[in-house]
């Protein structure tokens, strides 16, 4: 139901936006992947995608920490019917000791990249008279952790945005949505198992149950094709009428 929309999904090398890239590719829309990154393995991560799922697909780097290169990748993919802001970074500390460039990196990656690609992606929607705007933020933009304060406000900033969107685009064929996932198995949260269950002396299950997943009341992560299969309902017909809210994809964590 994609075919013929073109999708850019920022930050995609890897974990969800890879994963939401996929699911769109499989619902028949051409890909633009990116990164800040140019790497040949990039490039040769959008062929793959291509080859798998018989669409385009293309790789642009840019620096979603940038404003201007935000806009760029947008005007370089030159079409963008679908536009998932999905690029993130955490960084964790209390707010006394917490680093000024980190709290200003998180707020342009997280945050400010979103309005700068939305700002440039609309204009291209109103003159298809179709789009779908898709942000990633978090069970962290509904709800908050100590020692998260950029990641927490930037994704609560990310929510506010998605309902403005949704408003001044409300009599266009346009949409925006927040996706709003608890713990997903990404190859990064993969990675930190075997560490913590040495250091906890735990088995990989009680390290997902008790440590990880101490807030996640269906002790299951999400995966990243989840993720990305809500990304492409919110872009199916089915969801035409759904704007300007989150959908909650962590096995109930905002329920507590
Ligand atoms: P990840 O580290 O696998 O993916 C982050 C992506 O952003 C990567 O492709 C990375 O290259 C890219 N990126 C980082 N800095 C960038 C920059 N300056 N410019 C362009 N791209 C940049 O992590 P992930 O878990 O897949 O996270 C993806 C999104 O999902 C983030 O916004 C994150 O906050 C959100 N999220 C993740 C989880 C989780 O449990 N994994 C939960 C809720 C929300």
């Amino acid at each position: 139901f994609l075919a013929g929309k073109t999708a850019v999904v920022t930050g995609s090398n890897s974990g969800i936006g890879l994963g939401v890239a996929h699911q769109l590719a499989r619902a028949g829309a051409d890909i633009v992947l990116n990164s800040f990154t140019d790497r040949d393995e990039d490039h040769a991560l959008a062929q793959s995608m291509a080859d798998q799922h018989g669409v385009k697909a293309r790789y642009i780097k840019a620096d979603m920490s940038k404003g201007d290169e935000c806009r760029a990748l947008i005007e370089t993919a030159g079409a963008c019917d679908i536009l998932v802001n999905n690029a993130g970074i955490q960084f964790v500390a209390p707010i006394p000791d917490f680093p000024t460039e980190k709290w200003d990196a998180i707020i342009a990656i997280n945050m400010s990249s979103a309005f700068h690609t939305t700002a440039a992606a609309l204009p291209l929607m109103r003159k298809a008279g179709w789009g779908r705007i898709v942000n990633v933020a978090s069970a962290h933009g509904l709800t908050a952790s100590p020692f998260k304060s950029a990641y927490v406000t930037a994704k609560h900033g990310v929510v506010g945005l998605t309902k403005v969107t949704a408003l001044e685009t409300a009599q266009e064929k346009i949409t925006c949505n927040a996706i709003c996932p608890g713990y997903v198995l990404t190859p990064l949260v993969e990675a930190q198992i075997p560490d913590t269950m040495k250091e906890y002396d735990m088995t990989r299950d009680e390290v997902i149950k008790k440590v990880m997943l101490e807030r996640q009341p269906s002790k299951e992560f999400a995966t990243v094709e989840e993720i990305g299969d809500t990304a492409a309902f919110l872009c199916s017909p089915a969801a035409a009428q759904i704007t300007g809210t989150t959908i909650s994809v962590d096995g109930g964590w905002t329920a507590l």
